[in-house]
């Protein structure tokens, strides 16, 4: 059972955003971590979990400010090479678009021990924050998890072939395309009143949950970072009217 370090890379899911969504591996890693190297999509909760003692270093990729990622690989084999107990903190899953494999691949190629720690993924943890289940029997029988940010050189989504799959779309990063996604799924075959929800900064204090038709997205009030739900699942709201206080709560 891995409760510490056996290696010096951690490549550590944070989770969504709440804490206590952490996992308890993640957590382990945390508290004994020498350096965390962060994203900028990490909750505060989380980060606040980082030790006194341990190094802190932000590559967030931030607009007017960017760390390229050749750089985040070159220092994560950096410090793995001098031994130190790394955690490379990264948002919700760090292989769901979190470019995880690429900072994986350097370090088999340097020869930088590492392990990969799953995380709770914003695809699914957001639309649950809303109370919207990804599947449902008799209702959506899959869900399809894409990226609404176009990278030059990347392979772009069949947003049409897409609307023809049938079950929920999950759209990451989809927040400046929303009115071009909205449009292609449209003239693919998708109903203009198809459900849309979008989910913002789900499972932290500023979560924002917004609900639209697929034809409105385009003109919907939405804010990074959102996990956008589109179809019939999206207007389901199962939320409890009395919901159980959280333990951090009555503890705090
Ligand atoms: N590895 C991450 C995704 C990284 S891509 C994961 O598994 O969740 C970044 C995108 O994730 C954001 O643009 C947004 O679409 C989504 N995201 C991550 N955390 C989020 C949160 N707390 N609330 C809403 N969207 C979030």
């Amino acid at each position: 059972m891995g409760t510490g370090f056996g290696v010096s890379v951690a490549l550590v899911g944070a989770g969504p955003g709440d804490p206590d969504l952490l996992t308890l591996k993640a957590a382990r890693l945390l508290a004994t971590a020498d350096v965390v190297v962060h994203d900028a999509l990490v909750g505060d909760g989380v980060l606040a979990l980082i030790p006194e003692a341990a190094e802190r270093i932000d590559v967030g990729k931030r607009p007017g400010r960017p760390t390229p990622q050749e750089m985040i690989s070159a220092l994560l084999v950096e410090l793995g090479r001098q031994g130190k107990r790394v955690v490379r903190l990264k948002g919700g899953d760090p292989f769901v678009f979190g470019r995880g494999g690429e900072e994986a691949e350097a370090l088999a190629e340097a020869g930088v021990p590492f392990e990969i720690v799953p995380g709770i993924t914003s695809s699914v943890a957001a639309p649950a924050a809303a109370g919207i289940p990804v599947t449902h029997r008799g209702v959506s029988a899959a869900f399809t998890v894409v990226t609404g940010h176009r990278r030059i050189g990347e392979p772009d989504v069949d947003w049409r072939s897409l609307a023809k799959v049938g079950g929920t779309i999950v759209v990451l990063m989809g927040v400046a395309q929303r009115a071009d996604i909205a449009a292609e799924l449209m003239a693919g075959g998708l109903d203009p009143t198809t459900p849309v929800a979008a989910i913002e900064s789900a499972t932290t204090d500023s979560q924002v949950v917004g609900r639209w038709t697929l034809g409105e997205l385009g003109g919907a009030d939405v804010h990074s970072p959102a996990v956008i739900v589109i179809g019939a699942v999206a207007a389901f709201e199962f939320i409890s009217a009395h919901p159980l206080r959280a333990m951090s709560e009555t503890t705090a």
